[in-house]
């Protein structure tokens, strides 16, 4: 069995602060590490990981600051270099990924009708939600900003950098800045005085951990430390999906595995192979 949830390795973490009135909340996630074992199966070149490192840390900020209760799947469908990408978080904070083009080497990544689909699900089934926002160039970042805007109608800051050592991913961070009920004009001038100030991507590119990154930018604020969320990969896949997707071939597939035939069923997200005969479907 390939990640049972009790295995799952929670490598990255999501600091949350909040102002003393309370209309203000701020989510930092550090996440570099839950990036490399969640792509570990699809290697990414340089431009791949820092878009799919992006992609995954605004997933996760996205899901605990507005849906900490339901599935976010996020899907970029985009005809550019990039492909097709696929976000996947769980409450907890679990997540997994998936890329068309790992390693795409001309940019801009994301083609010009790309379009990224936000759907929330409550963990336990029922109603799905889905929420399509035309993508903002490149800038995932950006998007998310929209998708909280648009269909949560939740002011919200985002900003996501990461780092690279050499062809590799070092660090995956985010910043969630979100407007809460009650919050004044005040409030709202405050913190885009904060912002305009500091650059949260300049800090991280001069290595400020996440809580200096917050307290640099927020320390006019007196922002308090709310707690930390753990972040992991994990995969959802199974031999129980695997038969399920196996019973939707076609009639002649079928026939090959009666008689006597595997088929192969690969998760395009953490690459585990499950062998299917006939046997397995009765
Ligand atoms: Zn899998």
């Amino acid at each position: 069995m390939k990640n049972p949830i009790e295995n799952i390795v929670r490598t990255g973490i999501i600091k949350r602060w909040m102002t003393e009135a309370g209309t203000i909340r701020v989510l930092g996630a550090e996440i570099g590490q839950t990036v490399r074992d969640a792509m570990e199966n699809q290697p990414l070149n340089r431009a791949g990981a820092e878009f799919v490192g992006e992609f995954l840390v605004g997933g996760a900020l996205l899901e605990l600051a507005l849906a900490p209760a339901d599935r976010v799947l996020c899907t970029l469908d985009s005809d550019g270099p990039i492909g097709s990408c696929s976000v996947d978080v769980w409450p907890g904070v679990a997540l997994r990924a998936r890329v068309d083009n790992p390693t795409p080497d001309v940019t801009p990544l994301v083609g010009p009708n790309a379009i990224l689909r936000v759907s929330r699900q409550p963990a336990r089934g029922g109603e799905v939600y889905t929420t399509a926002i035309p993508m903002p160039g490149d800038n995932i970042g950006d998007a998310f900003q929209l998708y909280a805007l648009q269909s949560e109608q939740v002011l919200s800051f985002i900003a996501l950098r990461t780092t690279m050592e050499g062809e590799s991913l070092e660090r995956a961070t985010g910043l969630l800045v979100q407007a809460l009920p009650g919050m004044v004009h005040e409030d709202l001038a405050a913190i885009t005085a904060c912002l305009e100030q500091h650059s949260f991507s300049d800090l991280i590119g001069s290595g400020a951990t996440i809580a200096e990154c917050v307290d640099r930018m927020f320390g006019s604020l007196s922002m308090t430390f709310l707690g930390a969320d753990p972040v992991g990969f994990r995969c959802r896949c199974s031999r129980e999906s695997a038969v399920a997707a196996v019973r939707s071939l076609s009639e002649e597939d079928l026939q090959d595995l009666q008689g006597g035939g595997t088929e192969e069923v690969e998760c395009e997200y953490c690459g585990t192979t499950y062998h299917i005969q006939a046997a397995d479907l009765a």
